[in-house]
């Protein structure tokens, strides 16, 4: 037997309070992004119904074809995965956050696409703390100048910063990785640039995230269950 949709995101809120409190943060300082890639837009719309209101996509083609067949529904999309250049016009028309920005031509991409009549496209820049080869997101020192010159676009708001940890399960290690996003952030503040999201944490490690300061969370299978294909 395994639990309902409505029960899991329960629970997944139960895990985020308790992290909140036992780090001494107000519950409402992180936003639960429910992570919806690879699951039937059925699945978002039980966990709308359950009062969840922002969502995570990978895949851009995800992205427009739930955000079509949900239009009617008040949802907040955040685009987190890997951009192509050639995909970005989607993104600049339907999400409302972008957290994957990991270089200046996609940003400048996406500000030239993002539509007059909507307000500018919420973005975090995406750094590879981890320092594997194959992770996306900019080294930790181009973040700096990065950040920099996506804030000067006009019709991006740049919020943050996002990170993908490392897979492993040494606490000790995702948590270095995480304040190590944390403190590029207070380093951004410190040349001007002040930002109010830190987007990190995911299913396994939400509870470390929160200890070090993140803002958003981004959780799939806690919440939608075990994917049928890995990603
Ligand atoms: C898939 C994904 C998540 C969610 O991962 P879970 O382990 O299923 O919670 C979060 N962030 C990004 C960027 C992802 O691709």
């Amino acid at each position: 037997m395994t639990d309902s949709l409505s029960t899991r995101l329960q629970q997944v809120r139960g895990r985020l309070q308790a992290a909140c409190a036992a780090a001494g943060r107000p519950a409402e300082a992180v936003t639960l992004l429910a992570v919806s890639k690879t699951f039937p837009a059925t699945d978002v719309q039980e966990a709308h119904a359950c009062g969840q209101r922002a969502f995570g996509e990978n895949y851009v083609q995800e992205l427009q074809q739930k955000s079509e067949a949900l239009a009617g529904l008040a949802i907040e999309w955040h685009f987190i995965g890997p951009l192509q250049s050639n995909k970005t016009r989607i993104v600049a028309e339907r999400a409302h956050w972008a957290h994957s920005i990991d270089r200046l031509k996609i940003a400048e991409r996406l500000s030239a696409q993002r539509p007059d009549e909507l307000p500018p496209l919420n973005v975090c820049v995406q750094v590879n703390v981890s320092g594997e080869d194959s992770k996306s997101g900019c080294a930790p020192e181009e973040a700096l100048a990065l950040a920099r010159a996506v804030a000067a676009l006009p019709r991006l708001r740049l919020r943050g910063l996002m990170c993908i940890p490392e897979p492993t399960e040494d606490a000790a290690r995702l948590a270095a990785q995480f304040v190590e996003l944390r403190r590029l952030k207070e380093q951004l503040a410190a040349e001007g640039l002040a930002l109010d999201t830190l987007s990190m944490g995911m299913s396994a490690d939400l509870e470390l995230a929160v200890a070090e300061g993140a803002t958003v969370v981004r959780v799939g299978s806690a919440i939608f269950g075990q994917r049928s294909y890995p990603l």
